[in-house]
């Protein structure tokens, strides 16, 4: 057992604590945190969802510290999140996302990535030796951006509802495939997308044949039924702490086809990432400290990076 750094939630706050780390287990990894990003499922969870007790954080990317592999000391590493149980269909067929046994790093069972260390299995890892760190830790995010698209016709018009964190993404994520219009609220982050050359909007009148929802409120959930024209796709994609009233009537009448999305597989946004189609560098707004991870609770902007002890050039990395 040895201790360990890093940010819990306590009564719907941060809180900064040590956690101790067990014994290695075979085929696992221990991973130094090199960034991490802050998403909006983070805040989420601080105001009470998926009812979590460890460390936050599931956007890394980090170097390879201790693990039964030697080839694999010293890697920097992206890593899926979901660890299955091994022994279910989903788990023997390669895909633990859904396995009913599952952890999830960060956000069930198992100490996320914002502290100074935390463990994944090795096959859960990718190496990354290759990539701007800078990159790298939206391997996580993008792959849950182009998942949004998987199901989608290409070519089709989408309006992506939302320009916050997830908003901004999945939009830069499905322009290769779609023409893609973000509708959002804030007019400085809606210019910035403009400036990333994509189409914006503050409100519509028209019906899109595809509308994902990424606003993480309930009421964007109505209003994404609301644009969508008959027959028509809704993809959801923000999880949210509230609950509200659906009218899934609409739903109904206007023979709307309703896709749950949530996390993707890593190679293709590796791919995106490493091709240079998608370069979601201009949405990083600052980068913190690991122990600043609160003033991220204040950020209006898309995407705040913490840098953790792996992370070079900053205070953290000569402790
Ligand atoms: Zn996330
Ligand atoms: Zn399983």
């Amino acid at each position: 057992m040895s201790e360990n750094f890093g940010w819990t939630i306590e009564k719907m706050a941060p809180l900064w604590a040590s956690r101790s780390l067990p014994e290695l287990a075979p085929g696992w990894a221990t991973l130094q945190t090199e960034l991490a990003g802050v998403c909006g499922t983070d805040l989420q969870m601080l105001r009470g969802y998926a009812n979590f007790d460890g460390f936050l954080g599931h956007e890394f990317v980090a170097r390879v510290i201790e693990c039964d592999r030697p080839e694999w000391i010293g890697r920097r590493v992206v890593g899926e999140i979901n660890v299955g149980c091994g022994s279910c269909a989903d788990c023997q067929a390669g895909d633990p996302r859904f396995c009913p046994g599952r952890t999830v790093l960060g956000i069930r069972g198992l100490d996320g990535c914002f502290a100074e260390r935390f463990r994944l299995p090795l096959t859960n890892l990718y190496q990354v030796d290759d990539l701007d760190p800078h990159q790298a830790v939206f391997a996580e995010p993008l792959a849950a951006a182009l998942e949004a698209g998987i199901h989608l016709l290409p070519g089709r018009e989408v309006l992506v509802l939302g320009d916050g964190r997830l908003g901004s993404l999945i939009a830069l994520a499905l322009r290769e495939k779609h023409p893609v219009t973000v509708l959002g609220r804030h007019r400085e982050k809606l210019e910035r997308l403009k400036a990333l050359g994509l189409s914006i909007c503050q409100q519509t009148s028209g019906l899109w044949p595809i509308v994902v929802e990424a606003t993480g409120s309930a009421g964007g959930r109505q209003q994404a039924l609301r644009v969508c024209r008959p027959q028509g796709t809704v993809v959801l994609k923000s999880t949210v702490a509230e609950s509200a009233e659906l009218d899934i009537n609409l739903v109904v009448v206007n023979a709307i086809n309703l896709l749950g999305s949530r996390c993707g597989r890593f190679e293709p946004a590796l791919q995106a990432l490493r091709s240079g189609t998608v370069d979601p560098r201009p949405l990083i707004d600052q980068i913190l400290d690991l122990n600043e991870f609160p003033q991220a609770l204040q950020s209006r902007g898309f995407k705040t990076l913490l840098r953790g002890p792996a992370g070079s050039g900053g205070p953290a990395a000569s402790r």
